[in-house]
């Protein structure tokens, strides 16, 4: 089995602490590359040391719209040479509207401005996204996704929502989420994007899935995410790996 975890956070403490046993496991799991996301600035740099000479390490680089202020002119530099940077994706960067601060309208000068950077270094842009995509949708149509294209991460929309989205070129990637027990919309939403634009991740150290309880969660347990979509789609863990693999190499540009 060959399996991509699209998304994680390997420069997390949980993780960072027991990196050595946290990538053998996921290498035990059958987990042949991670994403790990970088999503302050600041630790840019940590993560590209953290992935040097780690061939199953990619990783992304972008702010967080948690975090969201105007970049500063070294950081921006640094995400218009991206790919020189050694990143694979530019994210995640996106749109919440489940928080306080920064506001929406604060999040969306900063989310386009990296979309744009993105857009013109033909970079694979990683996507955040609860309860903005109203708001996404403005973004992509003003700004477009790059022909590279993309995927929003733990995405927990409809399949409509997928339907419209994937006109952008958008692929979708999930987790934790397809473990928490059966669920009309999200199994629908689950074959609507299967096989072409469903990815895997485990959102690490976040969205814990079932059965574990209390632990960090690592790439690892992505097996859970893989099992979990194999039963929903009724399709064996081998093709459900066999697809979301290919598409994160599609859009990943990467060759396993
Ligand atoms: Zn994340």
């Amino acid at each position: 089995m060959r399996i991509v975890d699209a998304h994680c956070h390997l420069d997390r403490r949980e993780l960072l602490d027991e990196l050595d046993s946290v990538l053998r496991e996921a290498d035990d799991a059958g987990v042949v590359a991670m994403v790990t996301a970088s999503v302050e600035p600041h630790l840019w740099t940590l993560t590209r040391d953290l992935a040097a000479g780690r061939t199953n390490v990619l990783f992304s680089i972008g702010m967080h719209p948690w975090i969201a202020s105007p970049l500063e002119p070294r950081y921006l530099d640094i995400l218009t040479k991206a790919r020189d940077f050694g990143a694979a994706a530019i994210g995640e960067i996106g749109l919440d509207r489940m928080i306080d601060s920064p506001s929406l309208e604060e999040q969306v000068p900063i989310f386009e401005t990296q979309l744009a950077v993105a857009r013109e270094t033909n970079m694979p842009v990683v996507i955040h996204v609860r309860r903005a995509f109203g708001e996404l949708h403005r973004s992509l149509k003003r700004v477009g996704l790059p022909a590279a294209g993309g995927y929003i991460h733990n995405f927990t929309g409809s399949a409509e929502l997928a339907r419209d989205l994937s006109r952008f070129g958008l692929c979708f990637s999930m987790g934790g989420v397809l473990t928490y027990g059966r669920n009309g919309r999200r199994d629908a939403l689950v074959r609507y994007v299967y096989p072409d634009r469903l990815l895997l991740e485990t959102d690490a150290p976040d969205i814990l899935p079932l059965p574990h309880r209390g632990v960090p969660n690592r790439p690892a347990y992505i097996v859970h995410a893989l099992h979990a979509a194999s039963e929903i789609l009724g399709v064996p863990e081998e093709e459900v790996a066999k697809y979301t693999t290919r598409n994160a190499c599609r859009v990943l540009g990467l060759v396993l």
